[in-house]
């Protein structure tokens, strides 16, 4: 505590402004362009915009350029930067120095290292893809994201995959789901509105919160170091409840740590631009401009990155955990997602024309159609042992999908649902809706969800998905929308073109036939009222929704029927990834019960029981004065409050102690079970129910003893930042 009082505030100076050395370290285009020859320049950006390979050659002088860049920024080393299924980022450095014999040596760096690496990676998660002692995944470059220096290294944003080509990684997913999406959109836009349009991108905006923790009480705290979050610790007597924390004047020392990491955010490219406190108490948030999404994911990845190391300088540690704190607001990552054409237009921003207006409901309506469609596993995108703590608890959207789209909208579409029929419209009805669709304003007023209770939100121009973890890769929610909305495009087109060929309806008015059929069939996804409610609970169950609490049950909708033929269709992943990806996050799922159990193990054998007798002990001490003072008449009235204590001292340590013994057996059983699936449920049923039980005695415990004796740091020092 004296130590943390005693912190100097690091002045974070820098006096320049951002656009003089934005992107500096990426090797971008600007980079390109001075160390690639010109046709090498071109070949470049025509893979990247095109999706095509590089012929060796090539990939020799982009190297050799890549190489000449970084050396020039001091760089002496180069890594391939992929994102496996363990939530990091993952990289094994190599020098670009070679020896050429006589003891000397010259910094090379070949074609062939930058397209494609073999990291012994036996280790990562494969789900029985790739057998183990076979090791023989690849890593190899996606030329769409571009290169950056982090750490005086060279990194290579690539994909993972195994020796026969399944993906190990998020990223591989992805992007095939982004070219499913553009694929798809793309036919949309040219047959029903725009010829131009030669391609549609996925954007994103994501929006990361955290907290902050002082150094010294993370290093006193096992339970935050190794499963990141609180087992134990009672609330705080001034937690949240006066709310003066939100958007109020950010800490000093937090200020100079957010100036700091957005320094180097900026240099690597990464357009933070947003920040401000959070509802929670040591709660923060920043967010980007948005981006393309595979690199908005890259740049999030990084980020966190970024954000863990500069945090160190400032004697902090980010948590990045969704429910770091029982009872106190947890922490979420918004994805702000659209999609956008090579002309320019955002596809889900109204426009001025009626023309621009029916493209705009075009893929505003198929998105809700395809959240309605896929409810449970845009739901399992998001399945995580951390986000089951936030996930329906305080301040967090509920675990069932619904989209919110506004008053405006709302009645947008109750119109075209009241006029459009199957007969043909006359020249009149036409006109009447052309005009009432050309209504639709530019600018939607009420177009941001004011309670904030909605997981999936139309705001004005992007939706929001509000039930992504915090600490998520946001590629697996992304390849899910990405995908379920390609493939809704997909069906559009088939419904409108049988509209046409079969009922000689003009394009219009098919589109409009179908678009209506959607908004009656995807009604029951819509909700505008208050998603915390216990009466959307209700009335969600009375619509058929699924409210799945946890992460086992969750998981499911991956391997279901429609999911499997989803994702062949769109070409995102076969049958063995899905699988493999199915049983990696159930095994995920139980190896982070199985450390926080262990972590409540150690800790009420090393830690609370021994704090709890030891004080224990000096009540018995002061018993016995008492008893040696008074005369045997009045000491037990005196002693009375020490007696009372060493009793429910004694009562909740046997409690705690048998409770943990019992909780180590469950789990010895789990380990037992032979598949992933069982494994995750036994989990759940057996072994995490102890957790809180024995959590409710330990924090009265921290309740009644000795605060010098109480071996860890509290909520209220925790929660304070100084
Ligand atoms: P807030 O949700 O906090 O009110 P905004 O709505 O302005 O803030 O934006 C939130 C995030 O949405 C930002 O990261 C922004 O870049 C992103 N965003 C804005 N437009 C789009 C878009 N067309 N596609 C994806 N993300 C977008
Ligand atoms: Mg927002």
């Amino acid at each position: 505590m004296k130590e943390i009082s005693n912190r100097e505030i690091p002045v974070f100076q820098n006096g320049q402004q951002v656009s003089h050395y934005f992107g500096k370290l990426v090797f971008g285009q600007d980079a390109m362009r001075q160390y690639l020859s010109e046709d090498v320049f071109k070949s470049v950006m025509a893979a990247i915009d095109h999706g095509q390979t590089l012929d060796r050659k090539i990939a020799d002088y982009v190297a050799e350029g890549m190489k000449n860049w970084a050396i020039s920024h001091g760089v002496t080393h180069y890594t391939h930067w992929f994102q496996p299924l363990t939530g990091s980022t993952a990289e094994k450095h190599d020098g670009f120095f070679e020896p050429i014999g006589g003891g000397r040596s010259i910094e090379r760096f070949s074609g062939n290292q930058l397209v494609q690496q073999e990291p012994d990676a036996s280790s990562f998660p494969n789900g029985g893809v790739r057998s183990t002692f076979e090791a023989r995944g690849y890593t190899a470059w996606d030329p769409s994201s571009p290169a950056f220096i982090w750490n005086k290294t060279l990194c290579i944003p690539t994909i993972f995959i195994s020796y026969t080509g399944e993906s190990l990684d998020y990223k591989t997913p992805l992007l095939r789901s982004l070219h499913a999406l553009d694929k798809a959109a793309t036919a949309v836009c040219q047959e029903y509105f725009d010829k131009n349009v030669t391609k549609v991108i996925g954007t994103l905006g994501w929006e990361q919160e955290y907290f902050l923790i002082d150094a010294s009480l993370y290093a006193l705290r096992h339970d935050i170091q190794q499963s990141g979050r609180t087992l134990f610790g009672h609330a705080p007597a001034k937690g949240q409840q006066l709310e003066d924390h939100y958007w109020g004047s950010i800490p000093e020392r937090v200020q100079a740590f957010m100036m700091d990491f957005e320094h180097e955010a900026h240099l690597l490219g990464i357009p933070v631009r947003t920040r401000h406190n959070e509802v929670a108490p040591a709660q923060f948030e920043c967010a980007p401009v948005f981006e393309e999404i595979n690199i908005a994911i890259d740049h999030n990845q990084l980020l966190m990155d970024v954000m863990q190391k500069v945090a160190a300088r400032h004697n902090f540690r980010v948590l990045f955990h969704e429910k770091p704190y029982k009872g106190v607001n947890g922490s979420g990552k918004h994805n702000n997602w659209s999609m956008a054409t090579n002309t320019g237009k955002n596809l889900l921003s109204p426009g001025k024309t009626p023309k621009t207006n029916l493209q705009f409901l075009t893929f505003f309506i198929n998105t809700i159609k395809a959240v309605y469609e896929y409810a449970d596993l845009l739901r399992a995108s998001i399945a995580s042992a951390s986000n089951d703590h936030r996930l329906g608890a305080n301040e967090a959207p509920p675990a069932i999908m619904s989209v919110f789209i506004g008053q405006q909208l709302t009645n947008v579409l109750n119109e075209i649902e009241k006029s459009i029929t199957d007969k043909k419209l006359t020249p009149e009805e036409k006109t009447a809706i052309k005009l009432n669709i050309g209504k639709i304003p530019e600018i939607l007023i009420d177009n941001t969800d004011r309670n904030r209770t909605s997981p999936f939100a139309f705001t004005g121009n992007k939706f929001e998905f509000r039930a992504v973890g915090s600490s998520a890769n946001c590629s697996a929610a992304m390849t899910i929308l990405n995908s379920i909305m390609a493939k809704q495009l997909q069906e559009f087109k088939k419904d409108v073109d049988e509209r046409i060929s079969k009922k000689g309806l003009d394009k219009d008015e098919a589109i409009l036939q179908v678009l209506k059929k959607y908004i009656v069939e995807s009604k029951k996804i819509l909700f505008e009222g208050n998603g915390y409610s216990e009466e959307w609970k209700k009335e969600a169950a009375k619509r058929g929704l699924n409210n799945f609490t946890n992460t086992p049950d969750a998981l499911e909708a991956y391997i279901s029927k429609k999911s499997m033929e989803l994702f062949l269709e769109t070409g995102v992943m076969n049958e063995t990834e899905i699988h493999a990806r199915y049983d990696i996050y159930m095994e995920t799922y139980v190896k982070k019960l199985q450390i926080e159990g262990r972590v409540i193990a150690d800790m009420v054998n090393n830690q609370i029981i021994p704090a709890a007798l030891n004080y224990q002990n000096r009540l018995i001490e002061n018993v016995r004065g008492l008893k040696e003072i008074y005369g045997e008449k009045e000491w037990k009235k005196m002693a009375q409050t020490s007696l009372d204590l060493i009793k429910e001292i004694s009562e909740r340590v046997n409690f705690i102690r048998e409770n943990a013994e019992k909780m180590n057996e469950a789990r010895k059983e789990a380990n037992q079970l032979d598949n992933p699936k069982k494994q995750a449920v036994a989990y759940r049923d057996q072994v995490l129910p102890f957790f809180d039980e024995i959590r409710y005695h330990v924090d009265k415990l921290e309740y009644i003893v000795d605060d010098a004796l109480w071996p860890l740091p509290k909520y209220r020092e925790l929660l304070q930042l100084r």
